[in-house]
């Protein structure tokens, strides 16, 4: 039987020293190095590359990677905890430090050879270079299996050639997991996943895309053309490019619900403080019911969002299945932080509908949270498949 909602046995509310250290780690971090600058790095779409930099030397780049690696070796719980400290203040840098720590990094560390490990996760887990995750295609979102790109069988390496779409990372990258297909007459059991390498001859990265939100991540389309891609750096068996994706997907989805719920939490906070602050008809406007109720509602939505991000950690960091629980997590964050944020911006009033106040930002930067490694849709899909086996 599917295992309940309820927590399960062993889980503590109490966090450990070391937890509360990474926490207030992130938080100094986020407050003195991203903080500044976040609103520029928005409007003129930077990359934080300076900043992700800093990140890997604090050990945010590859918390989760065995200290053999060059790793934190630090768990989930400690990684859902940085990541809503970061995401409060600035969500593009914190989809960089995700994607390479849950997707990159844990994908190799997982499922690579010895030799991948020693070549690419030492130096992604310290942040000296970063990584991307390609799955993504013009004609392949929600249906990954429907993979165009190919990855041709030619002896002692494989062709490469196709484009991949909305890539997080995508020109800022060194080292990229690129799925595609070897045997189209297998469908999804012909897929590979590819360790591919920036300047490799034929790969070229596209048009850098203006988006809504997370402005300052480098979104990218990439181009393959006739690359050659040395048959060392594919991951896991031949054809297990699909499961290899699957797998790294659950994980990752605990990293961006972490996300969202620290675009949440970020709105709230600046919204608590400014409903103190502000004025109107003679009190503050905290002293407003209709205010209090809506802090009241945010936060209640907020505690419940970070119980289920804390559940699927915990139950990944216990080997146990987390599938339901990282997509239960995926699409309640991702709606609480769709909902808290638009309610921050009411809370600001005008105030909230510019820049120089934040709250306008994070409501653009929580909508991403709602598609990217799996739509709201698709984690339905996952939660009542799991339910119903
Ligand atoms: C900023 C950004 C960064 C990204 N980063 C990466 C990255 O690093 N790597 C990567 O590989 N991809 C990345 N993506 C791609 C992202 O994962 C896809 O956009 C997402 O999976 C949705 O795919 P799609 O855009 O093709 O939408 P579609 O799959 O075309 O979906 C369109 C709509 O139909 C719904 N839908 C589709 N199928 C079903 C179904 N069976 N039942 C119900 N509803 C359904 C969807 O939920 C959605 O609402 C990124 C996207 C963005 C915008």
């Amino acid at each position: 039987m599917a295992s309940s909602t309820v927590l399960t046995p062993g889980f503590s509310f109490q966090l450990t020293e070391e937890q509360l250290a990474v926490q207030a780690a992130a938080r100094e971090f986020a407050n003195s190095e991203l903080l500044p600058g976040v609103i520029e790095r928005d409007e003129l779409q930077k990359f934080p590359a300076e900043q992700i930099k800093k990140m890997g030397e604090l050990g945010f780049m590859g918390m989760m990677v065995d200290p053999r690696y060059n790793g934190g070796g630090m768990d989930s719980i400690s990684y859902v905890l940085a990541m809503e400290e970061i995401s409060k203040i600035d969500a593009s840098a914190s989809v960089a430090m995700s994607v390479n720590n849950s997707l990159v990094c844990w994908g190799i560390e997982k499922y690579g050879t010895e030799e991948q490990k020693q070549k690419y996760l030492t130096r992604l887990a310290t942040g000296e270079i970063i990584g991307a995750f390609c799955l993504s295609e013009p004609e392949a979102g929600s249906d990954a299996t429907s993979q165009k790109t190919t990855a041709q069988d030619m002896g002692d390496y494989y062709l490469l050639n196709g484009t991949k779409n909305w890539i997080t990372n995508g020109n800022s990258a060194s080292v990229y997991i690129v799925i595609a297909q070897t045997y189209p007459e297998k469908g999804h059991k012909g897929i590979n996943a590819l360790i591919v390498e920036k300047g490799t001859p034929g790969f070229v990265v596209g048009k850098k895309e203006n988006k809504l939100g997370i402005r300052g991540s480098d979104t990218h389309s990439l181009m393959f053309t006739d690359v050659k891609v040395p048959k060392e750096n594919r991951i896991g068996e031949d054809g297990f490019g699909f499961k290899f994706a699957m797998s790294t997907l659950n994980g990752g989805r605990i990293g961006i619900a972490a996300q969202a719920l620290g675009i949440a939490s970020g709105a709230y906070e600046l919204s608590l403080k400014y409903s103190k602050e502000r004025k109107a008809f003679g009190k503050e406007i905290s002293q407003h019911q209709a205010i209090q109720f809506k802090l009241a509602e945010m936060a209640t939505n907020i505690d419940a969002a970070r119980l289920l991000c804390l559940q699927a950690a915990y139950l990944k960091d216990q080997h146990a299945d987390f599938t339901k629980a990282s997509a239960m997590a995926k699409l309640f964050a991702s709606k609480v932080a769709m909902e808290v944020t638009v309610e921050a911006v009411q809370i600001h009033g005008g105030y909230g509908y510019v820049k120089e106040y934040h709250v306008e930002r994070l409501m653009r930067d929580a909508k991403i949270t709602q598609i990217y490694e799996g739509t709201s849709e698709i984690q339905k899909i996952v939660i009542s498949r799991e339910i119903l086996k």
